[in-house]
């Protein structure tokens, strides 16, 4: 059993949302943590801030 395999019901956290350098220049987020592709790529702190 491998939890983070296990796509259940309601996972929390699981994207469906841009952290704030990809929403501030309209980009497509990966969601990646602890920083997602566009911020890694730039050396940015990656910022989730939930709705
Ligand atoms: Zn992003
Ligand atoms: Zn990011």
């Amino acid at each position: 059993m491998n939890a983070l395999d296990y796509d259940g019901p309601r996972v929390p956290r699981r994207t469906a949302m841009a952290c704030e350098f990809c929403r501030a220049r309209k980009l497509k987020c990966d969601g990646g943590r602890p920083s997602c592709a566009n911020c890694e790529k730039k050396k940015f702190p990656c910022n989730y801030v939930p709705v």
